[in-house]
């Protein structure tokens, strides 16, 4: 289902904490299978316009679609619940930290919410937990613990764990901060597959070089603003605003 709308939208996102204005106005149109990376300073508003995306932190005005459907749609109470419920298990989220629980194993986590809210068997669930972990390259670590596993390692249970849902979208914020560095190629190996098989994907990330040679649009955000957005090598290698230019030239 399409509505003739971009499959995912935001419309005049407009966020406040208190009085504090942290997405001023923000429109946005992601088109299934494209690859947006937002890029910008530490405090613009870029978590906060991702997790506005799946209503985890709610717009004080402003509309999220997906697919076609309004996610932060005003319903009473417990149609709400159900609702968003329903629309989270299509968006995929990966966290700066894993978020792994840490009592469960890795097949368990990834198991965990296909049984929970799709109520799957528990032979499809582990199936399912083999395929994903395959994809990722951690077969042989599917009856560890989260503790057993380096940061890269947990990351990658984070994004299969996320992918088991089959999700239509997926939302990535700073994936690999957290980790050494010695660890950041192998989640973004992951990630750069996920765009080879056309995953719709906006990634927030402070790794230019990945944005540059995996996203197919970048958007600079500032004081909870997009200052400009086009393809990476106009963002990268031309842009028009003094803030953009100032930002790349620290860390570039
Ligand atoms: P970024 O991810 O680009 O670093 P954030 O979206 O995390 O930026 O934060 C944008 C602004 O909103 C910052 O000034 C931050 O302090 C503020 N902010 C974020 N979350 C909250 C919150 N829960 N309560 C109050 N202020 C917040
Ligand atoms: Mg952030």
């Amino acid at each position: 289902m399409s509505d003739n709308r971009p499959f995912v939208e935001i419309r005049h996102a407009q966020k406040c904490f208190g009085d504090l204005e942290v997405l001023k106005d923000i429109s946005l149109q992601v088109d299934q299978r494209q690859i947006v990376a937002i890029i910008g300073p530490s405090g613009s508003g870029k978590s906060t316009l991702l997790r506005a995306i799946n209503d985890l932190d709610p717009l004080t005005s402003g509309e999220v679609w997906l697919d076609g459907v309004q996610v932060n749609k005003q319903l009473p109470h417990r149609q709400y619940e159900l609702h968003i419920n329903a629309m989270r298990q299509q968006i995929g989220m990966v966290f700066q930290h894993f978020n792994l629980f840490p009592h469960l194993t890795v097949r368990q986590n990834v198991t965990l919410s296909p049984k929970l809210l799709k109520g799957i068997s528990e032979d499809e669930a582990n199936h399912l937990a083999e395929q994903q972990l395959e994809h990722v390259g951690l077969s042989d670590r599917i009856d560890y613990y989260p503790s057993q596993l380096s940061g890269g390692q947990k990351q990658r249970v984070a994004i299969a764990r996320a992918l088991a849902m089959k999700p239509k979208l997926m939302l990535f914020d700073e994936a690999t901060s957290a980790l050494d560095p010695e660890l950041v190629e192998e989640v973004n190996q992951v990630m750069k597959m996920l765009a080879e098989e056309h995953m719709t994907m906006i990634i927030v990330t402070h790794e230019m070089g990945f944005a540059e040679s995996v996203c197919d649009r970048v958007l600079f955000m500032d004081g909870g603003v997009v200052v400009e957005e086009g393809p990476p090598e106009v963002i990268f290698k031309a842009p028009t605003q003094e803030r953009t230019r100032n930002f790349l030239s620290k860390h570039l």
